[in-house]
């Protein structure tokens, strides 16, 4: 984020050079780093004429129509989303991101979030179906819902509303074929969700739920607001009602304070679940939050030791889950040819995993075909076309 920051100010230097000897032009800085500075980038260089942050994105004709009359504008005050017009991009025709609610309510010691997006808004569901219903009718056939808490979603709105509610709605939109979440919260996630996976057919039987830390005491710290305890009954609960679900999630090692005995205690909580992947980092200390200024940071030689041994076990892992495909008929939606290999394709099971297998991306892409796994790798499996792609 530090050098985020210095890239931004690098960035501005020649700009600002330009106004200084009089050319016509306006200077805007937005997103995550302007949110976050605000005020003070006006401070360090007067000729930014807009500093906005990413909720006002959508806003973007009024606020440049204040500049236009002649006004230094800094728009980062908390506001309402409405309507989501910062669509992310989408590169394929098959499967589709859609937000339903921005910023976070948590303060987890090490993450900026809270401070560069803001406070917790959820998208109204009427906005959020219609853009699913627009995505359907566009050809899609895939949509992941987004949020950085997505199961605190509708507690901000009027009367308030759960998560799970919400999926089974957006679930049973007519000619949706598959639905996805991400990132589910351990502190928040309800069983009523889990049910939802398991009763709804769009809903895909894969669950991202980062547990960060396998101690009590360094979750304390991290203020995730749940112990392991938690984490592995949420598990439970999870295995019980979607048994072959893809578990998925975040963790990381070398938190400040974190004592060898503590990091075991990761992977003691690895063992009990096996993921089907997870994302490790080594922690590393971001401004603008508690963490990076406590004084029992590790040591980086500890850190890159445990990053090792951790990443060792999760591809163990992975590799296990992935076996339990093999011989069986996973349906696949495709979604593009494989780069490397351009005679083959590449999609994904219901539980996410990446799947190639030879076939012809002109006719297959954006096809939901099933396929024969006959090999797995750590983080992928292969198969065989194994009946017509529809
Ligand atoms: S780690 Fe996730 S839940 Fe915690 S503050 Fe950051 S975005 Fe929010």
């Amino acid at each position: 984020r530090d050098h985020a920051e210095q890239k931004v100010y690098s960035y501005l230097g020649p700009h600002a050079a330009r106004k200084q000897r009089g050319e016509d032009l306006a200077i805007v800085v937005a997103g995550c780093v302007a949110q976050q500075e605000g005020e003070a980038l006006l401070r360090r260089v007067p000729e930014i004429d807009l500093v906005m942050g990413p909720q006002y994105a959508n806003r973007i004709g009024d606020l440049l129509e204040g500049v236009f009359n002649g006004n230094q504008v800094v728009a980062t005050a908390p506001t309402h989303i409405m309507e989501d017009l910062t669509q992310p991009q989408r590169h394929s025709k098959t499967c589709a991101w859609v937000n339903i609610i921005y910023g976070c309510n948590e303060r987890c010691s090490y993450c900026v979030v809270p401070t560069t997006r803001g406070a917790e808004q959820s998208r109204p569901r009427e906005s959020i179906r219609a853009e699913i219903a627009e995505l359907v009718a566009a050809g899609y056939r895939e949509v992941t819902l987004l949020g950085q808490n997505i199961d605190a979603w509708g507690r901000d709105l009027t009367p308030r509303q759960t998560f799970a509610d919400l999926l089974r709605d957006m679930a049973g939109v007519p000619g949706l074929d598959r639905m996805r979440f991400v990132t589910s919260h351990p502190r928040y996630m309800s069983e009523r969700v889990v049910k939802a996976v398991a009763e709804m057919p769009a809903l895909c039987e894969m669950f991202h739920v980062p547990f960060q830390a396998g101690d009590d005491d360094v979750l304390k710290a991290m203020e995730r607001g749940y112990t392991a305890k938690r984490y592995i009954q949420i598990v439970d609960q999870i295995r019980t009602h979607c048994p072959d679900a893809a578990i998925t999630a975040d963790a990381i090692v070398g938190f400040p304070g974190e004592t060898e005995e503590q990091f075991q205690a990761t992977l003691d909580l690895m063992e009990h679940v096996k993921f089907d992947q997870l994302n490790t980092a080594a922690y590393s200390p971001r401004p603008h939050t508690p963490a990076a200024l406590w004084e029992n940071q590790v040591d980086e030689e500890a850190k890159v030791d445990r990053l090792q041994r951790i990443n060792r076990l999760a591809a163990v892992h992975a590799l296990e889950r992935r076996q339990r495909y093999i011989g069986r008929i996973e349906e696949v939606l495709v979604e593009q040819r494989n780069p490397k290999f351009p005679n083959q394709v590449k999609g994904r099971n219901r539980q996410g995993c990446p799947v190639y297998f030879d076939g012809d991306a002109e006719a297959l892409v954006g096809k939901l075909v099933p396929v024969l796994i006959t090999d797995a790798q750590t983080y992928s499996i292969v198969g065989e076309q194994a009946g017509e792609a529809y």
